[in-house]
């Protein structure tokens, strides 16, 4: 294993890749590792219940690496305070069951941080497909909070100044829904922080083993 793609939708299978896969409530296939999680965007009332419960049903299954992608959204239409009842329940889960949050954050970032203190966790957190400012990156790292980069990595200025000059042992890199192969962000990453890959690489395993305990 060389590359380390810690949130991806895409279930094939690559050489030098190890991919942690993320599931919805109505997947079926577990037979690879797996986040599960109920996504901000698809919360529903109805199917709620059934959701938690099946989620609950896979959080203890080897495969299964972390709870997530979950989280908060100001963008979409869903009733904001349903979202944050919704995340609640599944840190809540993650707690219970010892497996590491996987965030989608949009808008949403004070939040996040603000139910990190109220709630105060054990299991670590990860904000993934980070794409705002160095403050707000600051914000997270000071509170413990991991943060994941994807494909906006290759395009976006600001964000690449703003990873060129971040602490590294938060870090965590991914392909998220791009068709960018996981190594591409590896060598921007290298590039943008003027080292070799192979040390992106050591330290992207490094956080994986502390964060995941695997
Ligand atoms: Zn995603």
């Amino acid at each position: 294993m060389q590359f380390i793609d810690i949130h991806t939708h895409t279930s094939s299978i690559q050489k030098d890749v190890f991919s942690i896969e993320n599931k919805y409530p109505n997947s079926t296939d577990f037979s690879t590792p797996f986040s599960i999680g109920i996504h901000p965007w698809y919360i529903s009332e109805n199917t709620l219940q059934n959701d938690i419960k099946i989620i609950e049903e896979q959080l203890s299954s080897e495969n299964c690496y972390a709870l997530g992608e979950c989280g908060l959204d100001r963008i979409t239409d869903v009733d904001f305070s349903l979202q944050i009842k919704v995340f609640k329940q599944q840190i809540q889960l993650s707690e219970k069951y010892n497996k590491p949050l996987i965030i989608h954050c949009v808008r949403a970032f004070q939040e996040i941080i603000q139910l990190k203190k109220e709630m105060n966790p054990k299991q670590p957190w990860i904000v993934h497909g980070f794409n705002k400012n160095h403050q707000i990156a600051l914000d997270l790292i000071q509170h413990q909070i991991c943060i994941s980069f994807g494909e906006s990595l290759l395009k976006n200025e600001r964000l690449q100044e703003t990873f060129s000059k971040l602490p590294l042992d938060f870090l965590f890199l991914e392909t998220d829904t791009s068709e960018e192969h996981i190594e591409n962000i590896y060598n921007i990453a290298s590039e943008l922080r003027k080292t070799e890959k192979q040390n992106i690489i050591n330290t992207v395993k490094q956080n994986f083993s502390r964060i995941f305990k695997r």
